[in-house]
């Protein structure tokens, strides 16, 4: 079958070599983008390495400025050296020309300042211009946000043609989510605050929009009469590391749920917007996430991993001995409406287990009458949208085995992994940062969060979470590298489904 697999492939790429290959890049305008917490971890791996990619396409034009800002004590060519340092490190060598990393870094300057004291703040005003679209990363601890918003008006440096991109987490609940937004409006119009949740920023996740709205062969069959069940996924090996002071308080519901697996859940059960604009779509995800019912507690499983051979266990990881903080969630829910009904949507993610894959499938019903013999097999089509590895799609449909032997059914996949279909390697597929940054810069707020939408899932998660805090449940241990506790697996079973493997 292979042979198959790649002739598709082929005719993918010849197809593509076509016109619709022409590169569409194009420049956006000149901006001054302030990197608040530019020091920082994201600023170092995620944020400058994609604007240093966007840099090398082309996409930034001349008079575009980075300004990085920060406590440390730094000046601008420390500055420079320290983010030259970052791109050695986390940009492929092959894409890394030594005139363009040259060039980029002349485009940065540093200012240091303290979001919460007065430092630097006249500095910072002197060097924005404010002539030019004007973007404010807060690549800070979510205690800052508002302290920045508040010293970005002071200091006369907000203003109509300003916008903020504020990071995770967006509150820990939904009080918290409110007064967040009820500070961040106090100086910015909705339209001006750009709420990231960098899932949306991946390449598939757009795809699936591509997908479901741009052919009419998925969305007659995209509801509950045609399709058995959705699966989203999202695995990591790694445990909490370092960053056991913020996950306890946090776990997998707040940290995963709440944010990615529910803008993934949204985009896959929302109803065609009716244009693919930022309000539109926002409006569609915003109804999904309001019609999911309240979780029974047998429809849920928590899990934390245990310690393995080479590994600590999460309570000791996270320095808590007593912590009853799940690392590990999995869920059946019910969306409340037409289109659904009777079509459980399961989500699970995970820390240390036994692959690293985010993914959602799409398993359709199997032929409602099969005019082959019973041994013949049956077989039900299954859409996999995967994040990673491999950002990719793959259909599986149900052919004869070719041959000899009478009438046998199997499964091929019919399998667009996007780094081989458009002949790219996989360093070429844009990082959701740097497509969601130059979003920014466009003022395109599409795959961004609304503030009314973060509320929502909070409103959703809170009952939840206060639910299995009231009953005392502890989280089911977990062996490392696997699947996550027994009980998730039965979460499907009980159904006579089963998830996809995890591999490692
Ligand atoms: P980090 O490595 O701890 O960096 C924090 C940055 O904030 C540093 O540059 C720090 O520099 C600066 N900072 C701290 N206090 C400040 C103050 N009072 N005034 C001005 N600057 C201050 O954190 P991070 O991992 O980059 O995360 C930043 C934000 O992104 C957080 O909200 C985090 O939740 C979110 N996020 C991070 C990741 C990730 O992969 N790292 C992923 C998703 C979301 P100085 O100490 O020099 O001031």
């Amino acid at each position: 079958m292979h042979h198959m697999v790649s002739a598709n492939r082929l005719a993918t790429r010849k197809f593509l070599e076509g016109p619709t290959m022409v590169s569409r890049i194009i420049p956006v305008d000149p901006f001054d983008l302030v990197i608040f917490g530019g020091t920082g971890d994201l600023a170092r791996r995620k944020i400058l390495p994609g604007l240093f990619r966007r840099f090398v396409d082309g996409q930034m034009p001349d008079e575009a400025r980075i300004i990085g800002a920060a406590r440390s004590e730094l000046d601008t060519k420390a500055f420079r050296r320290h983010i030259g340092d970052a791109l050695e490190e986390f940009v492929p060598a092959a894409r890394r020309d030594k005139k363009h990393v040259a060039s980029f870094l002349e485009r940065l300057d540093y200012v240091q300042i303290d979001a919460t004291g007065t430092d630097g703040w006249t500095a910072l005003a002197k060097l924005v211009r404010t002539d030019l679209v004007r973007a404010y990363y807060f690549s800070v601890g979510p205690s800052l946000f508002g302290a920045l918003a508040e010293r970005l008006h002071e200091h006369g440096i907000a203003g109509r043609n300003c916008r903020i991109v504020v990071e995770k987490p967006f509150g820990h609940d939904l009080a918290s989510a409110r007064e967040l937004n009820h500070t961040l409006a106090q100086y910015f119009d909705e339209d001006q605050i750009y709420r990231i949740d960098h899932y949306l920023g991946k390449e598939t996740v757009q795809n699936l929009m591509a997908v479901r709205f741009g052919n009419v062969l998925f969305e007659p069959l995209w509801n509950a009469q045609y399709i058995d069940h959705v699966q989203i996924t999202v695995a990591e090996t790694v445990g909490i590391g370092g960053r056991g002071d913020y996950y306890d308080k946090a776990g997998a519901m707040r940290d995963m749920v709440q944010n990615h697996l529910m803008q993934l859940l949204c985009l896959t059960a929302m109803e065609p917007p009716a244009r693919f604009e930022p309000d539109a779509v926002r409006d569609e995800k915003l109804k999904v996430i309001r019609a999911l019912q309240a979780v029974e507690p047998t429809d849920l499983v928590r899990g934390q991993y245990d310690a393995g051979a080479e590994s600590p266990s999460y309570r000791e990881e996270a320095e808590n001995p007593d912590s009853t903080t799940e690392s590990f969630i999995a869920m059946k829910l019910d969306i409340a409406n037409w289109r659904w009904n009777g079509t459980p949507f399961y989500l699970r993610t995970g820390k240390r287990m036994r692959g690293r894959l985010s993914e959602i499938v799409v398993r359709f019903k199997e032929p409602p009458h099969s005019i082959f013999d019973e041994d013949a097999g049956t077989n039900a089509n299954e859409l996999t949208i995967r994040l990673q590895p491999n950002e990719g799609m793959d259909l599986r449909v149900t052919i004869k085995e070719p041959g000899p032997g009478g009438m046998r059914l199997i499964e091929v996949p019919l399998d667009m992994t996007f780094a081989d279909a458009l002949g790219q390697d996989d360093d070429d597929v844009p990082d959701a940062y740097e497509r969601l940054i130059m979003d920014v810069i466009r003022g395109n707020q599409t795959l961004f969060m609304r503030g009314d939408e973060v509320e929502a899932a909070w409103a959703w998660t809170d009952p939840i979470i206060e639910g299995w805090t009231k009953r005392g449940d502890a989280p089911k241990l977990y062996e490392p590298g696997t699947a996550g506790p027994e009980e998730a697996l039965m979460l499907l079973h009980r159904d006579g489904r089963r998830w996809r493997d995890v591999k490692p």
